[in-house]
């Protein structure tokens, strides 16, 4: 049990596979009770940072605490703080779904009323009390039976850290909905969530905290709230009723896009309003509203991994 206030630190975690350098010396902690969103493009080896937290993945060196555990030293320990929902369900077709939960359980060794009282919530949860006993054969579950599989197995035995890769990508709009009202009351009840998304409206919805790798290294990390706000940019959409023939320089430089409602303009956060509107002024358009709204997640995340794919 850790009382640092942490639930996982990473420290200078590396990680080369032959000429591949996967992680290249990733330190940062998560805080227990965050709900921490580690993000980054195709590659960036989120996945091999979260393995290595599991123990799948041995990095070639640095060390990573779960719970104030380490994971190579006391890896019962830190397996027993972690739940891991991987993307891939590998299951033995001999076994229905409760038999599987159960399964997982006597690993942990759990058993008795209590926790049969856990797996039956878990399966109502998760929709999944009237497949309790088909057979877990990953041919005869559909793609979202199979997630709702793999989150079961990951909670089975209520531990303190939950780690889910990738949860919504390719389920429909209900499970994505289920999903996520059942984490969000986990981590009510104070479980840390860690979470890796290519959905970053999820992630801006429902991370506090936010960490961006890319090309194995740490880009960004600090709250969604300052990452969002402390972003040099905003975002300026203009609707206009007449619409100049040229417009200057100024203007057709930061212009980002342009549709029916209107042009919207990326601007320098130091460029100060009555200059922008001065441009507009000047260019002849006729303005009939406009509005300006901070840079969404998706758009921070966007500008800082294009900075780092020219690096
Ligand atoms: P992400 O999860 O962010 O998409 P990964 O952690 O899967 O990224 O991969 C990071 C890098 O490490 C990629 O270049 C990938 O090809 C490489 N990699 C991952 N696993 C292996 C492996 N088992 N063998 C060789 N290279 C790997």
């Amino acid at each position: 049990m850790s009382n640092s206030g942490i639930a996982v630190s990473f420290k200078n975690v590396r990680k080369e596979y032959k000429d591949v350098k996967a992680l290249q010396g990733v330190s940062f902690d998560v805080e227990q009770g965050a709900f921490f969103g580690l993000l980054g493009p195709n590659g960036a080896g989120k996945s091999t940072l979260i393995n290595s937290m599991s123990g799948l993945v041995i990095p070639t060196s640095g060390s990573i605490e779960v719970m104030g555990a380490d994971v190579q030293s006391e890896f019962r320990k830190t397996r027993r703080a972690l739940g891991l929902v991987p993307q891939e369900l590998i299951s033995d077709p001999f076994f229905s779904i409760r038999e599987l939960l159960e399964l997982q359980s006597g690993y942990f060794g759990l058993k008795g009323s209590t926790q049969t009282r856990w797996i039956d919530e878990l399966l109502e949860r998760l929709a999944l009390a009237d497949k309790a006993k088909a057979n877990a054969n990953t041919n005869q579950l559909s793609g979202g039976m199979k997630r709702r599989v793999l989150i079961a197995m990951a909670l089975v035995h209520r531990p303190q850290v939950i780690v889910l890769d990738e949860p919504t990508a390719g389920v429909d709009v209900d499970l994505r909905r289920t999903l996520w009202e059942f984490t969000k009351e986990l981590h009510k009840q104070g479980h840390t969530i860690i979470l890796t998304t290519h959905y970053l409206e999820e992630a801006e919805a429902l991370c506090d905290r936010v960490a961006i790798i890319q090309k194995g290294q740490l880009k960004a990390l600090d709250s969604t709230e300052a990452l969002l706000s402390k972003h040099p940019f905003r975002y300026l959409k203009v609707r206009v009723e007449k619409h100049s023939p040229e417009l200057p320089e100024a203007l057709t430089s930061r212009l980002v896009d342009q549709d029916a409602g209107g042009l919207t303009f990326k601007v320098e956060k130091e460029t100060s309003m009555s200059q922008m509107l001065g441009w507009l002024h000047a260019s002849g358009l006729q303005v009939a509203d406009i509005s300006s709204r901070d840079a969404t997640l998706e758009e921070v995340f966007l500008d800082l991994t294009a900075e780092g794919a020219a690096a």
